[in-house]
């Protein structure tokens, strides 16, 4: 007995011990998965999803930073969400000589606590840029459901100086304890946790919390205070408007390169060349785009063609006309009256 236990420590446990640990060194600490074609590759959720299964798909994660449609940097990843990507690409973008933006605008796929506070400084005391980033619920949060919603606790009461909420049956929501919570990428959060006093009786449980003893919030202050600045920065007139260009900035060239360039797959295997193929289509789009300002009019031209265009609309509006006239006309409806009755 002991001997097939020991043989199958041996023949079985001890190789599959090796083979997991080999495994999880090419994974590295950053990703759950890879590809075994390319063990650079991370199995990631794709746009294109012809099956309709929302099939993972080994591939890269490209973060890129552009100015005027022009692709200033990128940086190659491994790690299949935006959120944990800004830090690490806004860290190599630091150790290059290019100058550091006044500004950091990014869609809400990169609005997290930490995100923010990196941006901010908060981490090693220096700020990074200032952001115009919204958070995953920012949208969400101006519609008037959410803001009419009587059981989210943003929406409830509350008494700074007894540091409690009223909740919507008027009873009191009191701080309990501190929480600390650590995230997916690792980084640790602080809760304060408020409980209600009593929900025993209450007859709006069931709409209230799906918890069996009293209703808990969560109350993360320093995100709330963080997406309290994100939110001012967005809701201002100007900065909206320089936030909007970000549709037409970077989407654009994402667009460009997938759509016009029909760039959807990488041809080289492995982070390093995938790094390189990709410097080489994003100089290509740079080099696309001069050439395009190179050929693009001047003023003089584009108003006489504007001057020629006016004369062939003149020309073509007498053409449609003539055509028009000379269409033969239709004959006159007879009308015979019988009995009162026009038939
Ligand atoms: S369930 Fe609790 S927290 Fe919710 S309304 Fe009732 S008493 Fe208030």
């Amino acid at each position: 007995m002991i001997r097939r236990k020991l043989k199958s420590v041996r023949d079985d446990f001890i190789p599959r011990k090796e083979k997991y640990a080999a495994q999880l060194e090419v994974c590295g600490e950053d990703r759950n998965s890879y590809s075994k074609t390319d063990p650079d590759a991370t199995f990631m959720r794709m746009k294109e999803d012809h099956m309709k299964n929302g099939q993972l798909k080994p591939g890269y994660n490209i973060q890129m930073a552009t100015e005027n449609q022009f692709v200033l940097f990128y940086s190659v990843h491994q790690r299949p969400t935006d959120t944990r990507c800004l830090i690490p690409h806004m860290e190599a973008y630091r150790e290059t000589a290019l100058p550091m933006p006044k500004r950091i605008v990014a869609d809400a796929g990169y609005g997290s606590e930490e995100n923010y506070l990196y941006l901010l400084g908060e981490e090693d005391g220096e700020a990074v840029a200032d952001f115009l980033i919204p958070y995953n619920t920012y949208l969400k949060e101006q519609s008037r459901s959410y803001k009419k919603n009587a059981y989210n606790a943003k929406n409830w009461a509350y008494h700074e100086e007894d540091d409690l909420f009223v909740c919507p049956n008027g009873r009191k929501v009191r701080f309990k304890k501190y929480m600390k919570k650590k995230n997916a990428s690792g980084f640790v959060q602080d809760f304060k946790i408020y409980e209600c006093e009593d929900c025993s009786d209450c007859p709006l449980k069931a709409l209230c919390t799906k918890a069996k003893g009293n209703r808990q919030v969560h109350w993360n202050p320093i995100y709330e205070e963080l997406k309290a600045k994100a939110r001012k920065a967005l809701d201002d007139e100007t900065l909206k408007q320089i936030y909007a260009l970000r549709k037409i900035e970077v989407e654009t060239v994402f667009g460009n390169l997938k759509g016009n360039l029909a760039f959807r797959r990488f041809h080289l295997r492995g982070l390093d060349k995938v790094h390189l193929e990709f410097g080489i289509l994003a100089l290509a789009h740079n080099f696309l785009k001069v050439a395009g300002i190179l050929r693009m009019p001047s003023a003089k031209h584009i108003q006489n063609k504007r001057k020629e265009a006016k004369n062939d609309l003149f020309f073509a509006y007498f053409i449609i006309l003539g055509t028009y006239r000379t269409a033969p006309s239709k004959p006159k409806r007879k009308t015979f009256r019988r009995a009162g009755r026009f038939i």
